[in-house]
């Protein structure tokens, strides 16, 4: 019987766990590890609540938790609770799938003033993340600024221009719904390096912001260029940037706006005590696409900043790490014997859930290569481990542990609206008897 660990059970881990079990049938033992009692990583703690189809996909998730010989044990932190180390003592194989939860920094002055946030933050606030519960952004001020140009930053900017009306069938958690529904910013200015052919946002994300009950998407014509450049980009591109040209056709009186400011590099925060503007500086594109300076300067007013420019995989003790990429070093997920990476460890933090399909079938392929489902091993395994953990006083949980919180979750949806999330450590460990 070969053991594995799968560290993360967000959609990397899974897919993984997924192709573990395809490859091995009953030859293997596969424990899917995560910090949490609740998986799913991003699935429940990232991606937007207004966006529940998305969701569903844990419904897949579901399936391989339920396969004969996959297991799950929460609440242990690897790197805390455990070291790889003592992980590869009890399995054939470990691999990390453990994400990137750390914000990128600004790396400008005024970054570290209350009222600018980075988006792992934010978006853990409304999505009931355990860390961000009681962050209370700042939102009694009229402008807020969001600064990145993907689909996270979308998202923010989406959330805080939502009426409580268009929060209807989400999954928002309370604290944060009536903290939006009381806010009072009515301008949000998204600032991009570079210009509307640059963005890295999808045609759904942006079509959405036509269609907002209480906030005009607003840009600037001159920041594109001429109409049959368009012509030129893939059309999925090209599709973004024409709902983004078609946002100045709308004739609609709404209160709240969201301008897209394109060329826009942020220079500094500034403020008494905390963020009331940013220093934007204008740039243009240089021979090679990148953004350049061009000197000129002016303000956009901000009380609140969220910045969305990318997230990076905390190192872990033992294992080598690439300082640049922000994320574990490794060669087609292979990081060294027997341990791997999968997921946005392995690959940074880009493309969608799918893309971690692939990531994680072909790490289990080549464990699948090295270690022939024929072969056996003698380790310890989960009962190993588990035993290590008790001796630390580390109390793991197991897949009924998790399906009795969202039992628990679910009975709190019925008897209210929004559907409710446990969104504190001790919330899980009242309902688990911890
Ligand atoms: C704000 C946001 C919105 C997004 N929206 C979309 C979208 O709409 N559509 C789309 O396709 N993609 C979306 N994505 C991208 C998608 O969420 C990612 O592609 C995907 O979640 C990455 O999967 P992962 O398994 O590598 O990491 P994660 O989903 O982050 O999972 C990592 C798991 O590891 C656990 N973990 C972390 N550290 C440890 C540790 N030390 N020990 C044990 N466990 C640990 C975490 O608790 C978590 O469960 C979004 C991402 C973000 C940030």
């Amino acid at each position: 019987m070969r053991q594995f660990a799968v560290v993360g059970s967000g959609p990397a881990g899974f897919y993984t766990a997924e192709a573990l079990a395809k490859a091995y049938g009953d030859a293997a033992k596969i424990d899917i590890l995560d910090r949490y009692p609740v998986p799913y990583g991003l699935i429940r703690f990232g991606v937007a609540p207004d966006h529940q189809s998305l969701k569903a996909v844990s419904k897949r998730y579901d399936k391989v938790a339920e396969t004969e010989g996959v297991g799950f044990i929460g609440n242990v932190c690897v790197g805390t609770d455990v070291s790889v180390e003592d992980l590869l003592g009890f399995y054939d194989a470990v691999i990390l799938a453990i994400g990137a939860p750390h914000d990128r920094k600004l790396g400008i002055s005024g970054e570290d003033l209350p009222g600018v946030i980075g988006s792992a933050e934010f978006v853990g606030w409304y999505n009931g993340h355990p860390d961000f519960a009681d962050l209370d952004p700042p939102l009694d001020g009229t402008h807020a600024a969001v600064i990145g140009n993907g689909n996270v930053a979308l998202d923010v900017a989406r959330i805080l221009s939502k009426t409580r009306n268009e929060f209807e069938g989400s999954d928002i958690v309370g604290h944060a719904l009536e903290a939006l529904d009381a806010s009072k910013i009515r301008t949000i200015t998204i600032l991009g390096r570079r210009g509307p052919h640059q963005i890295a946002m999808t045609p759904k994300e942006l079509g959405e912001l036509g269609h907002l009950e209480a906030t005009l998407p607003l840009v600037d014509l001159n920041d594109f260029p001429p109409r049959e450049d368009d012509e030129a980009l893939e059309p999925g591109q090209r599709k973004s940037v024409t709902i983004l040209r078609e946002f100045n056709d709308i004739r609609a009186n709404r209160p709240k706006s969201m301008v897209f400011d394109f060329f826009a590099k942020p220079l500094s925060i500034e403020g008494a005590n905390h963020a009331e503007r940013l220093i934007v500086e204008k740039t243009e594109l240089d021979d090679k696409g990148a953004a350049r300076g061009t000197g000129e300067t002016y303000e956009v007013p901000a009380s609140l900043v969220v910045s969305c420019i990318g997230y990076t995989t905390p190192p872990i003790a033992g294992v080598p790490y690439d300082e640049r990429g922000g994320k574990f070093l490794n060669e087609s997920g292979r990081i060294a014997d027997r341990l791997y990476a999968v997921g946005w460890a392995r690959r940074g933090p880009t493309g969608t859930i799918g893309t971690n399909r692939p990531d994680g079938y072909e790490v289990a392929q080549a464990i699948a290569a090295a270690m022939p489902a024929g072969s056996s091993g003698d380790r310890a395994g989960g009962e190993g481990l588990k035993r290590l953990l008790s001796d630390r006083g580390v109390k793991p949980t197991d897949f009924a542990d998790w399906r009795r919180i969202e039992a628990a979750e679910e009975a709190a949806a019925r008897s209210g609206s929004p559907r409710e999330k446990m969104v504190r450590v001790e919330e899980w460990q009242r309902t688990l008897g911890h």
